[in-house]
C-alpha cells in the first residue's frame, strides 16, 4: 500500500480539508469529485480544468486507484457481478440487478461478516476485515464506469443497497463517508430514499446512523420471536428483539409518512415460514411503520436449510398482506452466477482457485 491519500475514500468534506492543507481553493474538491465520480476518470493528467502543476502534485500525494477487476460475470436475466481485488490479498463482490423501472447496485461493506447468521455463506465465511470507504466506494465506480448513463442521460445506477457482504453497521467510520459520496450532487447524487443500509440489528449503531446520515434503513429479521432469532441471527442474543423495535421506531421518529423500514424475512422451510410465524411477525411490526420484503432461502454448499416452498411463501404474504402490510416477495436474480442474496462469497475460494490466484486469498 502507497501512503499517498486514496482519494476514492474522501467526502467532501474529506477533500475540501485535502485541498485546504495543499494550500488550494476549497472548491478543487468539487471538481475533483466530478471527475472521478461523475466522468468515472481516474487519470490525473485528463483533469483538464486542474493546471499541470496541480495535477502533478495531486499525483504525488494522492491516488485514485480503482479496485482490479478479477472476473465481470453476466447472469441470464441480466445481473452482473463483479469479484474485485482489494488491497491484502482478498477479494469481494458487487452486483448489479436491472429491474423495470431501476437498477440497484448490491455493495460490500466487509471482507467476510463476523455475524455468523446460519443461512448466509458470508457468514460461513468469517470475518477478514473492514473495507475502507475507498473500497466500498471502488464497487460503485466500478460498476457505474461499466454501466454508464440511458440515452436520456439518468445513470443506470438509480439505487445503491449495503447488502452485499459484511454487516455495514459495524464498519460505520468507513460506510458514513461511502454514503456521503452516493449522495453528493458531485458524487453519485443518489436521493436518502434510493441508498439503503441493511443490518442484521445492531441496535447502538442504528442510532449513530439516523445522527451521521439518515439513509434509508432495512433489518434483517427472519424470526418474530427471541428464541428463533437467537439461532438463526446471533447477534440477537446481544439485541434482542424489543431492543431493536425500539431502535427502529427511534430510526422513524421525525420522518416522512412515506417513509418505512424494510424488514428482510428469509424464508426457511420448516423453520420460520408457518402461518404462526406470520401471525407473530404481524403483531410485532404494529407500531414501526414496516415494509416486509420475504427472501426465498438461497443454498449454497454445506448449509442443510431448504428454501420455502412457493405454497409457503404465497400463504406467508398472504396473510400478512391481509393485516395490512405491505409485502414483497424478492425474485431470485443471478443465482445461475452465485450473485443471488447470500450467497456472496462462498464461492469466492473455488472460482479464485480456477483463476489460479488463490495464494493470495486469505478470507
Ligand atoms: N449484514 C447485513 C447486510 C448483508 S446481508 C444484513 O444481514 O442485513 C443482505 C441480506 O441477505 C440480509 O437480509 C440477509 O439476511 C440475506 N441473506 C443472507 N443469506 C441469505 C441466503 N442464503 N438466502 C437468502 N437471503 C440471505
Ligand atoms: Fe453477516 Fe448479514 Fe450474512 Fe448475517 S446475513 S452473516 S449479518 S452478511
Amino acid at each position: 500500500m502507497s501512503d499517498r491519500t486514496a482519494l476514492f475514500g474522501l467526502d467532501r468534506d474529506g477533500l475540501t480539508a485535502f485541498f485546504v492543507a495543499l494550500g488550494e481553493k476549497p472548491f478543487r474538491a468539487q471538481q475533483l469529485m466530478q471527475w472521478i465520480h461523475q466522468r468515472g476518470e481516474a487519470d490525473f493528467d485528463a483533469m483538464s480544468n486542474l493546471a499541470k502543476p496541480l495535477r502533478r502534485r495531486l499525483a504525488e500525494v494522492g491516488d485514485v486507484h480503482p479496485p482490479e477487476v478479477l472476473v465481470d460475470q453476466q447472469s441470464a436475466d441480466g445481473t452482473r457481478k463483479w469479484l474485485l481485488r482489494v488491497d491484502g490479498g482478498n477479494a469481494i463482490e458487487t452486483v448489479f440487478i436491472p429491474e423495470q423501472n431501476r437498477g440497484t447496485l448490491c455493495v460490500s461493506s466487509q471482507v467476510g461478516c463476523a455475524m455468523a447468521c446460519t443461512f448466509c455463506a458470508t457468514g460461513h465465511q468469517g470475518f477478514n476485515r473492514n473495507l475502507s470507504t475507498a473500497e466500498i466506494i471502488g464497487q460503485v465506480w466500478v460498476a457505474n464506469r461499466a454501466l454508464g448513463y440511458t440515452p436520456d442521460g439518468e445513470r443506470i445506477i438509480s439505487n445503491v443497497v449495503l447488502m452485499g457482504m459484511g454487516e455495514p453497521l459495524l464498519n460505520l467510520p468507513a460506510v458514513v463517508p461511502a454514503l456521503n459520496i452516493m449522495l453528493d450532487d458531485m458524487g453519485y447524487g443518489l436521493s436518502k430514499r434510493r441508498v439503503t443500509v441493511s443490518t442484521s440489528g445492531i441496535v447502538p449503531a442504528i442510532d449513530r446512523l439516523k445522527a451521521q446520515c439518515d439513509v434509508a434503513l432495512a433489518v434483517s429479521l427472519h424470526a418474530p420471536d427471541d428464541a428463533l432469532r437467537d439461532e438463526l441471527v446471533p447477534i440477537n442474543r446481544k439485541y434482542p428483539i424489543a431492543d431493536l423495535m425500539a431502535a427502529c421506531r427511534r430510526y422513524m421518529s421525525g420522518k416522512s409518512a412515506r417513509s418505512h423500514i424494510t424488514f428482510e424475512y428469509v424464508m426457511l422451510d420448516g423453520i420460520n415460514d408457518t402461518p404462526a410465524h406470520a401471525d407473530r411477525l404481524a403483531g410485532l411490526l404494529a407500531d414501526v411503520p414496516a415494509k416486509i420484503n420475504l427472501i426465498p432461502f438461497n443454498p449454497f454448499p454445506g448449509t442443510s436449510y431448504r428454501r420455502s416452498s412457493p405454497a409457503a411463501v404465497s400463504r406467508f404474504q398472504e396473510l400478512l398482506l391481509n393485516r395490512g402490510y405491505i409485502v414483497t416477495v424478492r425474485r431470485t436474480r443471478g443465482d445461475d452466477i452465485d450473485a443471488a442474496c447470500g450467497q456472496l462469497a462462498g464461492q469466492v475460494h473455488n472460482r479464485l482457485r480456477r483463476l489460479d490466484v488463490r495464494p493470495e486469498i486469505r478470507a
